[in-house]
């Protein structure tokens, strides 16, 4: 598709525009990753399918724990990491492993989100493999794999192959490059990434990225010793002891933000403050809350019982996001700190830093209001301790509908809008983001959707709230700086739709930049 559109454009044949609407923006994939060797693949045997959650071709030995895809891959084996379903604790394992395969979770589940992040093959919510983690074996179609035995898996297309298939390494040629310095040509809408390490901002800016939309600070906590000090925050029975737990993560934070505004030089950073329900982080196993419990003077039936006391029926709508850092400031606070030092520490490097601090899951205008003020404030006290200033902007995610019904308001307090359509589906649809695919596929056959949700944005009614948060804030604040940052800013009709709205940018995972450039470039050009 490339090679023909760049031939024909040399010889005449066809103008720039012409070119970039022949593409088919979700046909870069095979060109950013690896895909099976096309006569290797014809006699694979299809075992299981599931949902293409993050593109690419994989092969490797099962393994079911984050540890054993370290330990093998240190051994030089290939392996593909097998689970009912990730949780941050398995990142470690996701990152050396060929590819990822859940039994459970949908397009924006864990696994799904990171693996795309990382650039990793994924196929999750594979809903007829039953996997046993006691056992270590996955059954698929009635034959059993153990641990060791070779799979073969397509993030492109959601099939599960068995044995290995040969693979062919990702290849970009000199018409790609071409292609793409015709999409920063015509676009007029500015590509950022989704990204929370260092590595993976330059990766994305490999790929033409031209800023951070997200960076999830919660997925900076599982690396090294870091989750202890977190969990020591965590279960901290009141505000002293969690400064105390807060002031061992603050060093770690600043680090990370200073290498992320290194590798963004002269970009905007945009780091959104802690999201997730706690609970995702306490221990699970009883080593691990045994230890947890020598660290902090409890015993192992204090740190059980508080474990417990953070389990919540509906952790999705639960007490999570700005309702963290409103009900305990101090971790705003600690966040806050954390980006304006990083930010200053890098500016007198000389790195343009360009920092934006996010607020999750604002529903009212109070809530922003109160987090804007305890990070005005921190940042007041850092410039005074420092005697230096750097700017910044504050601003807040659009995913909950009250949100984008009241966006006018919310609009006063913030320098941004960044919408959130993964959490604006599930709110909007009712739908439980981690359950969903239970019954998607099935609604699907039926007719009751044509796709999924999580994949391509609904544009009849979540696009409603999308273009009335846009029009509203705009209303409020005309200059007001807005974009999407939900899983949805790297699908070619989403990104379309973000364009025809008059969006500044889409923020997509960093192997979905060169489609969303694309995607963009295109909506310029048929406009
Ligand atoms: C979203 O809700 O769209 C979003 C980007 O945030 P997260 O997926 O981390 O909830
Ligand atoms: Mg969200």
């Amino acid at each position: 598709m490339v090679k023909i559109a760049v031939d024909l454009l040399k010889e005449g044949m066809i103008d720039e525009k012409t070119v970039l609407k022949r593409m088919e923006p979700e046909k870069l994939d095979e060109l950013l990753h690896p895909v099976f060797d096309k006569s290797a693949i014809k006699n694979a045997k299809v075992m299981a399918k599931g949902l293409p959650a993050s593109p690419g071709a994989a092969s490797g030995q099962i393994v079911f724990f984050a540890d054993d895809a370290e330990e093998w891959a240190d051994r030089k084996k290939k392996v593909i990491l097998v689970r009912i379903e990730t949780s941050p604790e398995d990142l470690r394992g996701m990152v050396v492993a060929q590819g990822i395969l859940t039994a459970r979770g949908g397009m924006t589940s864990h696994a799904a989100v990171v693996a795309r992040g990382i650039g990793k093959c994924c196929v999750s919510g594979a809903g007829t493999i039953k996997v046993d983690y006691k056992a270590k074996t996955v059954e698929m179609n009635g034959k059993l794999y153990k641990e060791g035995d070779w799979i073969s898996i397509n993030g492109s297309t959601g099939d599960i192959y068995d044995g290995a298939v040969a693979t062919v390494d990702a290849d970009l040629s000199g018409d790609y490059e071409a292609v793409m310095k015709l999409a920063d040509k015509y676009t007029k809408m500015q590509v950022y990434t989704n990204a929370d390490s260092p590595r993976d901002a330059k990766q994305a800016r490999r790929f033409g990225a031209t800023g951070i939309g997200l960076c999830r600070t919660e997925h900076m906590f599982f690396e090294g010793d870091r989750i202890k000090a977190m969990r020591e925050m965590i279960i901290a029975p009141d505000e002293e002891s969690r400064r105390v737990a807060l002031a061992k993560l603050l060093p770690v934070q600043r680090g990370d933000f200073e290498g992320i505004f290194e590798a963004m030089d002269g970009y905007d950073v945009t780091i959104r403050l802690l999201d997730p329900p706690l609970h995702e982080f306490v221990p699970h196993q009883l080593a691990t809350m045994k230890e947890l419990g020598e660290e902090t003077g409890l015993t192992l039936e204090q740190v059980k019982s508080i474990c417990d006391s953070l389990e919540e029926c509906n952790p999705m709508l639960g007490h999570r996001g700005c309702r963290l850092g409103n009900t305990y400031p101090e971790i705003t606070e600690m966040q806050a700190r954390a980006i304006i030092e990083a930010a200053l520490n890098m500016k007198a490097k000389g790195v343009d830093v360009h920092p934006k601090i996010m607020v999750p899951l604002v529903g009212t205008i109070k809530e922003i209001e109160m987090q804007a003020d305890i990070i005005n404030r921190t940042a007041q006290a850092v410039f005074q301790e420092r005697g230096e200033t750097v700017a910044y902007k504050v601003g807040t995610m659009i995913e909950i509908p009250r949100a984008a019904l009241t966006a006018d308001e919310i609009a006063q307090v913030a320098d941004f809008f960044s919408f959130g359509t993964n959490d604006l589906t599930q709110m909007t649809y009712g739908y439980s983001r981690d359950d969903a695919p239970k019954f998607l596929g099935k609604y699907k056959e039926l007719g009751i959707l044509k796709v999924d949700p999580f994949a391509v944005l609904d544009q009849t009614g979540v696009g409603q709230l999308v273009e009335m948060g846009t029009k509203k804030g705009r209303q409020t604040k005309p200059e007001l700086n807005v974009g999407i940052c939900g899983e949805h800013g790297g699908e070619p009709s989403s990104v379309k739709f973000c364009a025809r709205l008059g969006m500044n940018y889409v923020s997509c995972s960093p192997f979905r930049v060169p489609i969303a450039r694309l995607a963009a470039a295109q909506a310029a050009v048929e406009a």
